[in-house]
């Protein structure tokens, strides 16, 4: 079942098609037309599970499908700056460039945001556009800070005679872009299973907070990064999406609540606690909460 409420600045709840056809406040808390597209943006009507269904976790998955939930239309906002930016791409894809086509196997179905002419001469690049935050990409991109030696030592104080430090960016660390791997490389099955050649996959990582400071504290200091991804062994990816389509049918056919999302796919507990938009209706999210005194996403 997909989201079926609002959840108002006062906390109030009220049916989304009741909010879009008449605000019963004084004034609408945004303009008509986000409101409509933030609705547009949670009810795709597709039913078969998708590639990024079944990378999150098999819970909030479940949750997703099977209760009516609510959602404050400001805390989904982030994902119309994703689909402005597609928009906006898929509108200027002349010449030798596919975009946005929904693919579907006997597995699951997802849509390709690019692939074709998209970067150099080669014709089959596959390419993935996200908007993300500064932390997100600091991660994505393998950076951390190490101390460096400066040559100099403290004159003075305490620590006199010990040697300065400077703090410097590397770029060589792991590269948290599991997920994004996963989800490319099976777009890249989908095209492949069309008679289409995938020669190269790229992720074009725009930031949404770059021009603040705690970007560059982050040693982000670019709005667009490109990302490639490596291949993924083809029987791997069967194997796991075969396997998480088929615990999700289980739990669906059943009527039985799957276990709690796996660490990485509930972000070690950062999703629960600020994105999962059914974290109110799991018993998980909803410990946490308690444990860290903070409101869920879609708790009103
Ligand atoms: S416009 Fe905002 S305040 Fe009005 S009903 Fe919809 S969500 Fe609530
Ligand atoms: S609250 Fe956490 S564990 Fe529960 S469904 Fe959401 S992401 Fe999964």
């Amino acid at each position: 079942m997909p989201a079926t409420q609002f959840i108002c600045p006062d906390g109030r709840r009220i049916l989304i098609q009741e909010c879009l056809t008449a605000c019963p406040r004084k004034q609408r808390c945004m303009f008509l037309p986000t409101l409509r597209a933030v609705a547009n943006s949670l009810n795709r009507g597709i039913t078969e599970p998708t590639v990024t269904e079944l990378i999150a976790g098999t819970r909030e998955t479940y949750l997703k499908k099977t209760i009516n939930y609510a959602v404050n239309p400001q805390d989904v906002l982030y994902a119309l700056h994703g689909q402005a930016v597609h928009t906006i791409n898929e509108g200027h894809t002349e010449g030798n460039i596919l975009t946005e086509v929904r693919l579907t196997d006997a597995i699951t179905s997802g849509k390709f945001d690019l692939y074709g002419e998209i970067l150099d001469q080669d014709s089959g690049v596959l390419g993935d556009i996200k908007v993300t935050s500064s932390y997100k990409l600091m991660k994505a991109l393998g950076k951390y800070k190490v101390d460096v030696p400066t040559g100099e030592v403290y004159k003075t104080g305490a620590r006199k005679g010990e040697p300065k430090y400077k703090k410097e960016w590397r770029d060589d660390g792991v590269k948290a872009i599991t997920d994004w791997a996963i989800q490319l490389n099976y777009y890249r099955i989908l095209l492949e299973q069309q008679g289409l050649v995938v020669n190269k996959m790229i992720i074009q990582a725009m930031c949404r907070d770059n021009s603040l400071r705690i970007a560059n504290e982050r040693g982000i200091y670019q709005a667009i990064y490109l990302i490639p991804i490596q291949k993924i062994s083809d029987q791997w990816l069967n194997l796991y999406f075969k396997a998480k389509a088929f615990v999700l049918q289980q739990a669906l056919n059943n009527n039985r609540l799957p276990a709690i999302c796996k660490p990485r796919e509930r972000w070690y507990d950062r999703k629960c606690l600020d994105y999962c938009q059914v974290a109110s209706h799991c018993q998980y999210g909803i410990e946490l909460a308690q444990r860290y005194k903070q409101p869920l996403p879609g708790a009103g």
